[in-house]
């Protein structure tokens, strides 16, 4: 069983509307034997991608839900309007999450006007996603998880992307036991995949209860990360919570 807990909706002049995104999404998931995933949406009312409200929209909650949302929003951009709306989907069990684009958006982590955001997530009990690794990693850096995490114990902290390629970041803040690390993008480059392995080993065996499997389709390849992933030389039970067991604890799936 596989849960996807990182992607979005394709782009390009290929699909024209939401629904043909969805199509493409539906139909990747099923040729790759992924069960459920974690769309996540941007931060942004326009987006390629989808706003939190489109995406909504697109995956309302059912029984048989495969497609869980995470909600984007960006202190940049209508933040009290946006703030407003996550509580409503949190209240309606619309999203599982939030998501910070530190780093694409140039705002650090530990951002004063981010309280809000934080306070809300730990209200609803959902993670918060943040960006992190390439395109201006001082946005979502190492130390400023840490700023966040010590004000917040309590707060669940998803790193997306692990630093990527600086999965060893990740170690120094392994000590907090709501961090954790969502393996998106890890596989995009096949000429690191061996250092990159040895890394992202080390960190599963450290933590092998807090890091998530994530693919970032569609940018990233989804077969590439289940294959790479699924070559580590784990424990079956260990591959189990990597790609299914971790997300749906986390994500409360
Ligand atoms: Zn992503």
């Amino acid at each position: 069983m596989i849960i996807d807990a990182h992607l979005h909706l394709p782009v390009g002049e290929k699909f024209r509307t939401l629904q043909e995104k969805k199509e493409k999404l539906l139909a990747e998931m099923n040729e790759n034997h992924v069960d459920k995933c974690i769309v996540i949406a941007d931060s942004w009312p326009e987006s390629e991608i989808g706003s939190t409200d489109e995406l909504t929209d697109l995956f309302p909650v059912t029984e048989e839900q495969r497609v869980l949302v995470a909600g984007g929003i960006s202190p940049d951009v209508s933040f009290r309007e946006s703030l407003s709306k996550l509580n409503g989907y949190l209240d309606r069990r619309q999203i599982v999450g939030i998501k910070l684009y530190t780093g694409h958006e140039k705002f650090y982590l530990d951002d004063e006007r981010l309280s809000e955001v934080y306070e809300t997530a730990l209200r609803y009990n959902v993670p918060v996603l943040f960006h992190s690794g390439w395109d201006d990693a001082q946005y979502g850096n190492a130390d400023l998880a840490e700023k966040v995490l010590g004000k917040y114990p309590e707060l669940k902290l998803v790193c997306c992307h692990c630093w990527y390629p600086h999965i060893q970041k990740c170690m120094k803040l392994i000590k907090y036991p709501n961090m954790f690390f969502d393996l998106s993008s890890v596989a995009d480059d096949a000429d690191t995949q061996n250092d990159i392995a040895d890394s992202v080993m080390t960190l599963i065996e450290k933590v092998p209860d807090r890091v998530i499997f994530g693919s970032d389709s569609f940018g990233c390849s989804m077969k590439e990360h289940i294959r790479f992933i699924g070559s580590l030389d784990l424990a079956p039970e260990t591959k189990q919570k990597i790609f299914y067991d971790n997300a749906k604890r986390i994500y409360q799936i």
